[in-house]
């Protein structure tokens, strides 16, 4: 499977880490002669010529990979005459992780389809494109070249995703002592300032409160005062199995055939992150806003009516099932958390789809998406190091191949590196579940999935993985751990009927290693989850374990562990 995703399998040993970039030299004079227009790649450059930003300007705005918006706060004011855009594709975003193939093309793709609307606009852009000759591979080194040839009077951008990226770009303003102003990100129903206000004197911060204050605030699904069908909450009619005949004929999914702007990018990737995992070979995501309205529409009306009763459900070889997948059109913000919410309530009131299933999916979008980013603001950057269980093993190398016995596992990782996609079942209770139970260091969990979602940036990532999937922050986001046997798999998917290994039991040749580990995990764990009261009756069933019984698990968890090797970092790279 490694090698028909464009793995090599003598690579996988190794765990490339960041990637040294050349330092950035202001090359403002070199910039002045050669470059009276942005610097872009051979394609890009003719069209670029129509608009080149002429310097100095007043505000050089920055507009990011995660920020394709025309709509967007940075923007306001915005004036040709006197401003300028910048954006840049840079080797650092692909490379702080070991991102995906399938990642880093959606990203470049919707960001060049976005370019080219800004141009045919008029808009004077600066785009940096990553084949660029001179390209110096980092944001910060980028800026600071833009800045010292276009000599703003100051930056202007919407807030950004991410910390690490804001912690750059403020030190590169700061060194050339232009003053940047950050404004808020319109594209969420709240800020984070909302969120803080929400936190403070809370001793837990959990999703119910903060999503009926949205709702309520936002007038969303709210009959007067009350929610619609008098409930805040149909969660208990979500978690349904496929059962024995499976989910029959599923819609088929909106795919996009490569354009040329995306076939170039695709040769790109596969040239320049070659070893990087994953394929782009099925690549079909949308890359523009158009796409992303065409994907929204076809959703509504042909998956969402079913979307809440199975959103649990799993179903080997089954990728796309009834959930939306529009997280990575909702992060890059070709779409708008607001008009996808708006589209599933008006289905609702028109009687096109149940209500239990709206709410189900305004509740992913409205309630636990602003919620995360909450969560995420608030708590960084401490909460990147966070190792509440104290986890230290490595990651698994088969997360990087599918190559594994594990049935479920070999399923949700192969679509995984092959779409850039897994739904969140996959993710929190096959991949998850398993670095949890194997107790893999939390950094290296958050790395991978990183890596490998076309929708991951590290706001919604890292609270998902580091909070709600592997309890590293000790409880802020979930009450408990997920921590689970292989029965629960088995009873919301197909995957055991074809796996080697039997969900019921523990020990012996045949045992699953889900289960293996989930008895291991609370035995390792006893102590410390005593003190949950959420665990007790997990707790009560590995009080019945006899002594002998409790042994025999703890050998063959350690067996399992040492029979399955993690990549071999390169000396001095950091993980
Ligand atoms: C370990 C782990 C890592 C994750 N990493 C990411 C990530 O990098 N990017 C990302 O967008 N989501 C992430 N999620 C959340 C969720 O799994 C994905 O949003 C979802 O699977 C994307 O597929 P979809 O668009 O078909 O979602 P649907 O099932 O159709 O849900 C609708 C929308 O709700 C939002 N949503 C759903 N669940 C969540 C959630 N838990 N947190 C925030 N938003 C949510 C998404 O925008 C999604 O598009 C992660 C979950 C886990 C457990
Ligand atoms: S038996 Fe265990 S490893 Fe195999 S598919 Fe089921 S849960 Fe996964």
């Amino acid at each position: 499977m490694g090698q028909e995703l464009g793995i090599g399998a003598l690579l996988l040993r190794r765990l490339p880490g960041p990637k040294e970039h050349r330092t950035c030299q202001p090359r403002y004079l070199s910039m002045n002669k050669i470059n009276a227009r942005p610097r872009s790649s051979d394609s890009t450059a003719a069209a670029a010529a129509e608009a080149s930003p002429r310097a100095p300007v007043r505000h050089l705005v920055l507009v990011l990979g995660d920020q394709l918006d025309r709509g967007a706060s940075a923007l306001d004011g915005f004036d040709p005459s006197q401003d300028a855009i910048w954006m840049a594709e840079v080797a650092q975003e692909s490379e702080h992780v070991w991102s995906s193939k399938q990642r880093t093309a959606v990203f470049l793709s919707a960001m060049r389809h976005f370019a080219a609307e800004l141009r045919a606009q008029g808009w004077p852009l600066h785009y940096v494109a990553l084949d660029a000759p001179d390209n110096c591979g980092t944001l910060a080194g980028e800026l600071a070249m833009a800045i010292a040839f276009y000599r703003p009077q100051a930056l202007v951008m919407t807030a950004p995703g991410d910390w690490r990226v804001l912690q750059d770009l403020r030190g590169a303003a700061l060194a050339a002592q232009v003053p940047l102003e950050v404004r808020d990100d319109r594209h969420f129903f709240s800020t984070v300032r909302d969120f803080a206000a929400h936190a403070k004197g809370r001793k837990q911060l959990r999703l119910e409160y903060w999503y009926r204050e949205l709702r309520q605030k936002n007038g969303i699904l709210m009959d007067g005062k009350a929610p619609a069908g008098g409930q805040w909450n149909f969660d208990a009619d979500n978690r349904a199995s496929f059962g024995a005949k499976g989910p029959g004929t599923v819609p088929p999914p909106s795919r996009f055939a490569p354009d040329a702007t995306t076939q170039e990018v695709l040769a790109l990737v596969n040239t320049r992150f070659a070893s990087h995992p994953g394929s782009v070979a099925d690549f079909g995501w949308p890359v523009t806003r158009a796409q992303a309205l065409l994907a929204l529409n076809a959703f509504v009306q042909e998956r969402l009516p079913f979307f809440g009763e199975h959103q649990d459900a799993l179903w080997e070889g089954e990728v796309w099932l009834y959930h939306s997948h529009l997280a990575c059109a909702l992060n890059l913000k070709l779409l708008g958390a607001r008009e996808v919410v708006a589209a599933a309530e008006s289905a609702f009131r028109a009687g096109a789809a149940p209500l239990p299933a709206v709410e189900g999916f305004i509740r992913q979008i409205l309630g636990w998406r602003e919620y995360v980013r909450g969560i995420y603001w608030t708590q960084m950057p401490q909460y990147q190091e966070r190792n509440a269980l104290g986890a230290v093993a490595d990651l698994p190398d088969f997360y990087w191949t599918g190559e594994t016995d594990m049935a479920c596992l070999r399923d949700a990782i192969g679509q995984t590196l092959r779409h850039g996609y897994a739904h969140h079942i996959q993710r929190l209770m096959v991949t998850g579940l398993y670095a949890l139970l194997f107790g893999v260091e939390p950094k290296q969990v958050h790395q991978w999935y990183l890596a490998v979602y076309v929708d991951a940036v590290e706001w919604v990532e890292l609270p998902n993985t580091l909070g709600m999937s592997q309890f590293a922050d000790g409880g802020v986001m979930a009450s408990k751990p997920y921590a689970a046997s292989g029965k629960y798999i088995q009873r919301m998917s197909n995957h055991c009927k074809g796996c080697r290994f039997d969900p019921a039991l523990s020990v012996g040749e045949a045992a699953c290693p889900f289960t293996t580990l989930y008895w291991d995990f609370l035995l390792r764990y006893e102590t410390v989850l005593t003190a949950n009261p959420r665990m007790g009756m997990q707790l009560k069933n590995l009080a019945r374990l006899s002594t002998e019984q409790r042994s025999a698990i703890v050998a063959q968890a350690s067996r399992h562990r040492e029979a399955t090797p993690a990549l071999i970092r390169a000396p001095g790279v950091a993980p």
